[in-house]
């Protein structure tokens, strides 16, 4: 199981109640990545022949991609590495966001894009996307920007920006109360789906705010569901093993 995400936390608790024999994937992007309840891994694989060669060498029967709909280039490689290893897979993939009465969005294509599609006069933006992104936004020193991180970062290039440490799920009076105190005019954010991230746009619709909300990237076609109950009935369904085999890497 590829993680990394609210959701690919709750799937892991689900398999790991339903005893499924499985391994959880990170990244290795935090300092202090959530323990889960599944036998752990991180890092990267080492690009699709790198991946096709650990599912190979740790006897991998299934995988289920429950990374970020951003994070594309995994999402690729698993595609890519299936196909090789003849191995199913499914994405667990939340639903985009979709606007509602009282929301202020504008849809863009990219991170490019939400760079243009801020005003010229200054503002304050919250910059709602993590912390890779970050670079193109200096072209625009005139706004001040308040970032969320997980972890403090060491070179931000962003000059005037305002950093707050948290992990989510967040709440909207909570995020609410966070745009308020920023003052903020505009949020810029990813259109990532799922509850965890979904309260500052709530927030922002409650106090009037512009959202400049980005397009998902485009990733190879798979199966996918965004229902925990789908993931568990497609493994059970192609036969996948419970128990604790014994495993190494
Ligand atoms: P990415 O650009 O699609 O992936 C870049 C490389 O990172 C991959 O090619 C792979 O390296 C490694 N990688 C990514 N996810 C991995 C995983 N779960 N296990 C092992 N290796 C992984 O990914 P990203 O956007 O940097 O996201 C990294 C992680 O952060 C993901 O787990 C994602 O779920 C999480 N995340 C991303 C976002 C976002 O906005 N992108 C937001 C929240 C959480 P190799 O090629 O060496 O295998």
């Amino acid at each position: 199981m590829l993680g990394g995400t609210t959701e690919a936390s709750e799937l892991a608790q689900v398999l790991a109640e339903a005893q499924i024999d499985a391994i959880f994937s990170y990244a290795g992007r935090t300092f202090s990545p959530l323990p889960q309840p599944l036998l752990t891994r991180v890092g990267g694989f080492g690009g699709v022949a790198g991946l096709q060669a650990w599912l190979q060498a740790n006897s991998i029967t299934h995988v289920v991609d429950a990374t970020h709909p951003f994070a594309a280039q995994m999402s690729a490689n698993a595609v890519h590495a299936c196909v090789a290893a003849s191995l199913p897979l499914l994405a667990f993939e939340r639903e985009a966001w979709q606007a509602q009465s009282g929301d202020k969005w504008q849809h863009v294509a990219n991170i490019e894009a939400a760079v243009a599609a801020l005003p010229a006069e200054p503002s304050r933006v919250f910059l709602a996307i993590g912390k890779q992104n970050l670079l193109p936004f200096a072209r625009c020193p005139q706004h001040a920007y308040l970032l969320r991180l997980v972890d403090a970062p060491h070179d931000l290039p962003l000059s005037h920006a305002q950093v707050v440490i948290a992990r989510g799920p967040f709440t909207v009076s909570g995020d609410k109360t966070l745009l308020q105190a920023h003052g903020t005019t505009h949020v810029v954010a990813k259109n990532a789906g799922g509850s965890g991230a979904q309260a500052k746009l709530c927030a922002a619709r409650a106090l009037g705010l512009k959202v400049i909300l980005i397009d998902r990237p485009i990733i190879p076609t798979r199966n996918t569901t965004s229902k925990v109950a789908q993931v568990i009935a497609w493994l059970a369904s192609h036969g996948a093993g419970t128990g604790n085999t014994e495993r190494g890497e």
